[in-house]
């Protein structure tokens, strides 16, 4: 970055939102990847103006700009890969409900737990939660179309996006969409910023859908003997009329993750743990509860947990919240994988996984949504061993062949970024390729908005 340039940065972001001090820049130079990339400046956004005159500079100036919310991902995506800017989004908030419309208008910098609360006070919900909802952004989550537990029953953060604005990279402000739940009006530019990873243009603001909150909820969960006998009832209720809202597994290797930590007890021979959550009207939900109840025991589950209210749930819910934190109970370094598969698929993969893991001697142990296929793949190795790094790394290159051969997306919910570039050309299409270029050619000519993220090369 020259003097020049630098000034004409600090004159577009006001000079107090502009900050080059090594330890402000530190703040800013990793995410929840622990990789580090240091920008050489860090602009914090605070209205949209502001962000069309940042970003007309540094495309004039030819400067990489990265867009962060709270930097919580996991593959990379807020880190400045090639350098220069990194614009921080978290101090554009501001919300407002609109309950007539059954929707909230916010800034990108609002907490998704935020949200849920505003739209509460109007007996409203918005049901996406990422279990990163109380420190991550809605600008994130919509820029990764982030999902998370609810996500069987009620989708992920793309189903609820009506409209945003956004600033492209030479200066210019688009709106997409609307406030209405229906319009087939032109190329739905809403649903190719959503999940777009700040490569295409950077959100200003979000328009939501919001629907009513469910009445009555119910949560449970069993064990079960084996990892494949949990999976054969999860295919079993797939093809059952009730859709829980929450259908969350963990394999064994989880599960001694946890007893490993002491917290939480562990009954003998739980091979897995099955956690089911089930909404909706009062008079529909404890009779859903008992046919679960009743199809989990009939299937081989035991040590069953129930609760009819939500705070009764989360001493249930704390098994698998808890689970990412028990991994490094299994090794001091993590490769996550966040794989999708077609439903059916689950087992197959669960027995492949298995011959890897014990063909190459290495530590995997598996959670996950399976109400929607979403599994959390997570390899445990010492890093300090190289051996055991490299083996590790084949192992990643096994899960994203297995996946893809069963029909499977190697990511499900947390992107591309940096991490999964290797994966995402092995699974796009080469000409589907070759016309997301073009379309990010068209919206970003100089290549300079999150370089280096979500696109592999062709
Ligand atoms: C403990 C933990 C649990 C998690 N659980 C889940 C989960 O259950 N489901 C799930 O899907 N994810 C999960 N995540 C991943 C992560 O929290 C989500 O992807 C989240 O949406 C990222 O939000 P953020 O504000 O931290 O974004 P950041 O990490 O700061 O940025 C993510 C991406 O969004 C872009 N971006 C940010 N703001 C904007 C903007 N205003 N305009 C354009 N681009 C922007 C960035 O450039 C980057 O590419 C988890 C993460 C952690 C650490």
């Amino acid at each position: 970055m020259t003097p020049d340039s630098l000034r004409a940065l600090a004159k577009a972001a006001g000079r107090k939102n502009i900050n080059t001090e090594p330890g402000i820049r530190a703040l800013y130079h990793t995410d929840a990847t622990q990789i580090q990339r240091f920008p050489q400046a860090v602009v914090r956004a605070v209205d949209r103006e502001q962000v069309a005159a940042v970003l007309a500079c540094c495309y004039h100036h030819e400067l990489p700009l990265t867009p962060r919310g709270a930097g919580s991902g996991f593959t990379g995506g807020a880190l400045a890969a090639r350098g220069g800017v990194v614009l921080d989004m978290s101090s554009m908030l501001g919300t407002e409900v609109m309950p007539d419309h059954r929707l909230l208008k916010t800034g990108p910098g609002v907490l998704i737990d935020e949200i849920k609360k505003a739209a509460a006070v109007h007996s409203l919900f918005y049901p996406p939660d990422p279990s990163s909802a109380a420190f991550a952004t809605i600008g994130g989550a919509v820029a990764e179309n982030a999902g998370g537990l609810r996500a069987v029953k009620y989708g992920v953060t793309g189903d609820y996006v009506l409209g945003l604005e956004a600033v492209l990279m030479d200066g210019r402000i688009i709106r997409t969409g609307g406030q209405t739940n229906k319009s087939v009006v032109g190329y739905d530019l809403t649903r190719l910023l959503v999940g777009s990873e700040g490569t295409l243009a950077v959100i200003t603001s979000i328009t939501l859908k919001l629907i009513p909150q469910p009445e009555a909820v119910s949560i449970l969960s069993a064990f079960f003997p084996s990892e494949q006998s949990a999976l054969q009832t999860v295919g079993y209720l797939h093809s059952q009329p009730i859709v829980p809202t929450a259908m969350e597994f963990l394999d064994r290797r989880s599960l001694d993750a946890v007893r490993a930590l002491g917290k939480i007890s562990i009954p003998p021979g739980a091979g897995s743990l099955l956690l089911l959550e089930v909404d909706g009207p009062p008079e529909a939900v404890p009779r859903q509860t008992e046919e679960l109840a009743r199809i989990l025991e009939g299937q081989g589950g035991f040590a069953l947990k129930l609760a009819h209210e939500r705070s009764q749930g989360e001493e249930i819910w704390k098994l698998r919240r808890g689970v990412s934190q028990a991994m490094h109970q299994l090794g001091s370094h993590k490769l996550n994988q966040d794989i999708a598969l077609p439903l059916g698929s689950m087992g197959a993969f669960m027995e492949i996984l298995d011959e890897a893991a014990a063909g190459l001697g290495v530590k995997i142990a598996v959670f996950g949504h399976v109400g929607d296929g979403n599994l959390h793949v997570n390899i445990m190795y010492n890093g300090k061993d190289p051996e055991e790094t490299r083996r590790s790394q084949r192992a990643v290159q096994e899960i994203f062949a297995h996946t893809l051969h069963l029909g499977g997306s190697v990511s499900g919910e947390h992107g591309v970024g940096v991490k999964k570039l290797a994966g995402a050309r092995l699974e796009l299409n080469e000409n589907a390729l070759s016309m997301m270029w073009r379309i990010k050619d068209a919206f970003d000519p100089k290549g300079l908005l999150n370089p280096g993220k979500a696109l592999p090369l062709l």
